[in-house]
């Protein structure tokens, strides 16, 4: 599948993909826009208006006035000229605003479109897709897109009109030298046309380069990234490896600099051949006595103007060319589509008593590229990508893919709880426990078979609604950074401070936190106030009993906590238990004598299931686990 995308995408690559569905879906973001973009056309005319005037005035005075004397006259012009200035810097204010309102809106809605649609992609796609490309897209490539639609969209009318207007004006006044000054044209269409081909391969590898140098920092930046380098002493390989992305990210640069200068040096030498050609051959007219001094230099002051906005109007596709290729990158993640969908009919879960059921339920972490961000890139290459990727890192990722096409996570697996009933998971690691409970919030859908929650299949079930009923405890519990209210206060916004302290006196959390220097006020998470194991755990919990689901997934920490933090946690447990469904991966012996069923699950496979005595007489796989693991651990943890 893999090479087949390659070839598509090589053949495809670099061909400029100016199509029209893709202009239309650009203009669309232009639409909420209309009233402002109007405005700045009405602006633009007026502007262009005004810049023909000046030319006129210098005739007038050149010819007429000062060969006649006429100092009246002379000063009227002189004011004129002013006003002139006066009238254009007005103008240009308001174009200036009304293009950042534009600019910043089509930014904030291409932004807010992007994060919105990334609040509804799958686990697997954050699993699989690196944080820093993520940013770089809302960031850089949402700025650079929205040049599209303000910058360059507007510089080609506006450029359009002016040029227009010159010509017009100048072949009203000469129309031989106007042709002549028009024998450059042809070669400045040439070189634009070669350069801004060139010029978008450029931006899009140093797009690509800086979303994988963005990648790397979010990587190794982090805290538990740095800890790793630091573990390690890898400082230096982080730092080269983070100089070759740097560097490529220089060398694009560079090179869209240096691309980006040959054009204009190159415009300019044409528009000085044409300058020349109007200078010396309207010199000569003038010679003859067949124009006044007056025209030439009105003649040569509209024709700067000219070959600058002409000079502008070729520079403009290759803007907007750029920009559509940051449009294209921000297209690509808004394309993909989320992998968890609601139905449209679906419906609300309400009044769950907590009955949950799994029938042949079989699940395989996919190993396809599909829904993730590197199968996209089909309006560019992907090739470039792999080149700021050394070989090295290269086979790591094929070989992390391979790695990853084992067979099934779950297999056949069937068993239901009555509602308020405590399931165990006991099995090795690996087993899939945890795949196990990420099926239940449909943080994945199983790949074969059915679950139901109080009969009804989660498949039809609103998102919301589903979520709302589960409760989950991870191992790892993620704090945002943010005081300890906040982080209780998500999973319930309108709960009440007692509430709150009612929660976290049953998570036997209360006390702890009254003691802390803030309170409930006291910042934690990654850069707060840092918040042991079992502390976490507890909050993690409050949270839980806050939210008050009808069904809740815990996942017992593995580590072993001082015996008075076991206590407290088991109690908390016991209590945010009580009448709840509850699906427990457990790794504490009193956990599993309490479970009403103990699933015992290998490779994927429920082998064995039934309570504690039974299992134990089976002498099966949950004897031996007994013997070998829970009773040791328990020994330990009273010791
Ligand atoms: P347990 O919780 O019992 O230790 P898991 O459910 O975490 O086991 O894992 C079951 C199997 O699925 C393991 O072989 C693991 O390597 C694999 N696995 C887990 N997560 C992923 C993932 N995101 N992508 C691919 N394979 C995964």
């Amino acid at each position: 599948m893999m090479h087949g995308l390659r070839r598509i995408v090589s053949t495809e690559d670099e061909k400029p993909n100016l199509t029209w569905p893709l202009v239309k879906r650009v203009l669309g973001y232009a639409k909420p826009y209309r009233l402002q973009l109007v405005s700045m056309l009405g602006l633009i005319f007026t502007g262009s208006g005004l810049h023909l005037i000046n030319p006129l005035i210098f005739r007038e005075m050149i010819d007429k006035t000062i060969p006649a004397g006429d100092v009246k006259r002379l000063i009227f012009l002189a004011c004129a000229l002013l006003l002139v200035a006066l009238f254009d810097g007005v103008v240009s204010v308001l174009q200036r605003r009304l293009s950042a309102i534009v600019g910043e809106g089509v930014i904030r809605d291409l932004r807010l479109e992007l994060y919105g649609h990334l609040q509804r992609m799958s686990l697997r796609f954050f699993t699989n897709t690196k944080t820093g490309e993520l940013m770089s897209r809302l960031n850089n490539d949402v700025v650079g897109a929205q040049n599209a639609v303000t910058n360059t969209m507007v510089q080609m009318v506006s450029y359009f009109v002016q040029a227009v207007a010159m010509l017009g004006i100048m072949l009203a006044l000469e129309w031989r030298l106007t042709l002549v000054s028009l024998v450059v044209l042809p070669l400045f269409l040439i070189v634009v046309k070669k350069l801004s081909k060139q010029l978008r391969a450029i931006v899009r590898r140093q797009l690509e380069a800086n979303a994988s140098m963005n990648a790397m920092m979010s990587e190794t930046l982090n805290i538990g990234g740095a800890l790793l380098v630091k573990l390690f002493g890898r400082q230096m390989v982080e730092t080269d490896r983070f100089g070759k992305r740097a560097n490529q990210v220089k060398d694009q640069g560079v090179l869209r600099a240096q691309t980006g200068s040959i054009f204009m040096a190159i415009s300019m030498v044409l528009a000085a051949v044409g300058t020349a050609l109007v200078y010396g051959l309207g010199g000569y007219f003038v010679i003859r006595g067949e124009f006044s001094i007056g025209t030439i230099v009105a003649f040569t002051s509209y024709l700067v103007s000219l070959y600058g906005s002409i000079q502008m109007l070729s520079n403009a596709p290759v803007d907007f060319m750029s920009s559509l290729v940051s449009f294209e990158r921000v297209f690509e993640v808004i394309d993909l589509p989320p992998e968890i969908e609601e139905k449209p009919d679906a419906v609300v879960l309400k009044d769950v008593k907590g009955e949950l059921r799994f029938e042949n339920v079989t699940f395989t972490y996919q190993i396809g590229d599909e829904h993730l961000l590197s199968d996209v890139h089909r309006y560019g290459s992907m090739e470039s990508v792999s080149t700021v990727l050394s070989e090295g890192e290269r086979e790591a990722a094929e070989e992390e893919r391979i790695s990853q096409a084992r067979g099934n996570a779950l297999e056949n697996v069937s068993f239901c709880v009555e509602p308020g009933k405590l399931v165990a998971l006991v099995g090795p690691s690996g087993a899939g426990k945890t795949t196990l409970t990420y099926l239940i919030p449909r943080l994945y859908d199983p790949t074969e078979g059915s679950i139901y929650i109080d009969g009804v299949n989660l498949r039809d079930v609103k998102l919301e609604s589903l979520s709302s009923q589960i409760g989950m405890v991870t191992q790892e519990t993620y704090l945002f950074h943010d005081t300890i209210r906040t982080n209780l206060l998500y999973s319930r916004l309108d709960a009440t401070q007692e509430e709150i302290e009612d929660a976290c006196r049953a998570a036997n959390i209360h006390d702890f936190i009254r003691e802390l220097p803030e309170g409930y006020d006291t910042v934690v998470g990654e850069r707060g106030y840092r918040l042991s194991g079992g502390e976490k755990q507890r909050i993690s919990l409050a949270r839980v009993i806050l939210k008050d689901p009808r069904i809740l997934v815990l996942d017992e920490a593995t580590s072993s906590l001082d015996s008075e933090s076991e206590a407290l946690i088991q109690e908390a447990l016991k209590r945010v238990m009580h009448h709840r469904t509850s699906i427990v991966i457990a790794h504490r012996l009193s956990t599993i004598l309490a479970a009403d069923t103990i699933l015992v699950i290998d490779r994927g496979k429920i082998i064995e299931s039934g309570t504690h005595p039974e299992l134990l007489e089976m002498n099966g796989v949950y004897a031996n686990l007994y013997h070998t693991q829970f009773r040791k651990r328990e020994q330990t943890d009273r010791r």
